[in-house]
């Protein structure tokens, strides 16, 4: 594989990054995952509009311009033929500090950018879109910027290894007897046609999967209302799924080990997932 490092491209084993970069160090770094299928970004505009807004929270240099983003994104899908559906993973850190140390470092210190294409084949046709997964809830322990997309990772892969255990799909994150989101993805459930999903705030990330999903509804005339819901909500439920540039959108199936509705991936965010795959093909780069 050939992945780009601070301006080059260059063979995987080749890319190395100091042991005093701060994304290593303290998790100083933000990142983007962007869909590519068939060789084509999804929601390219999303993802580069979100990286700067993260950079700008953490008051980060922002390197690159939206230009040089694509650039770099088409560069690596064109060195590596091999790709053609999966994901390129984008992370920025605050780079080499020289020493460990809480305060920022100088601003004449370069931001590591590292982007890489993660292959997944047949990505569109995974067979959790036409089952639906299981999932478990968790109380949300992460902190309370997670509208910033940081690296900073160990609690979701903690909720992941809950479902692991728990032989489920995923972990939904509760807060105050509320679902805030799952563990990589924005959540949502179906009730008398309703979409519900709870509104944006710091408390969850601001999905670009979410963001078009909801247009795409919109325009379609679905009712959407944007307030918090309960676990207890979601398994009374018509309808659950869920929302993220990886996985479009998929249905959720049983919540806490109870079946929403029938147990089965209901006809709302079946007709959602048709219409987020054929909207955004349309714009795809
Ligand atoms: N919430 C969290 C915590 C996530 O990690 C993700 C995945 N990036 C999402 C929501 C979904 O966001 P997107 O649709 O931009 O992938």
């Amino acid at each position: 594989r050939i992945v780009y490092l601070n301006g080059d491209y260059i063979p995987e084993e080749e890319a190395k990054v100091s042991i005093f970069d701060r994304g290593f160090v303290m998790g100083d770094a933000v990142y983007e995952v962007t869909a590519v299928i068939g060789g084509k970004l999804w929601d390219f505009e999303g993802h580069v509009k979100r990286l700067a807004r993260s950079l700008n929270e953490l008051e980060m240099q922002n390197p690159l311009t939206r230009d040089e983003l694509l650039e770099i994104h088409r560069e690596l899908i064109k060195r590596n033929p091999d790709f053609i559906d999966g994901g390129i993973y984008l992370q920025i850190s605050r780079g080499n500090a020289g020493d460990r140390d809480f305060a920022f470092p100088p601003a004449d210190v370069k931001p590591t950018v590292v982007l890489y294409t993660q292959a997944k084949n047949g990505l569109l046709d995974d067979p959790k879109a036409k089952k639906g997964i299981k999932v478990i809830s968790i109380p949300d322990l992460r902190w309370h910027r997670r509208d910033i997309k940081t690296v900073q990772l160990l609690y979701p892969s903690l909720a992941k290894m809950a479902a692991k255990k728990a032989h489920v799909d995923d972990a939904w994150f509760v807060e105050d007897g509320f679902v805030t989101e799952g563990s990589s993805n924005n959540v949502y459930i179906v009730k008398d046609g309703k979409i519900i999903t709870r509104a944006l705030s710091n408390d969850i990330l601001h999905g670009i999967t979410r963001a078009a999903l909801l247009k795409y509804a919109a325009e379609a005339q679905m009712q959407i209302e944007e307030r918090s819901f309960t676990i207890e909500e979601a398994q009374a439920a018509d309808e659950a799924f869920f929302t993220s540039a990886s996985a479009f959108v998929t249905p959720v199936i049983e919540v806490d080990g109870k079946p929403v509705a029938s147990g089965k991936p209901g006809p709302v965010a079946t007709r959602l997932r048709e219409i987020y795959l054929a909207e955004s093909a349309k714009t795809a780069l």
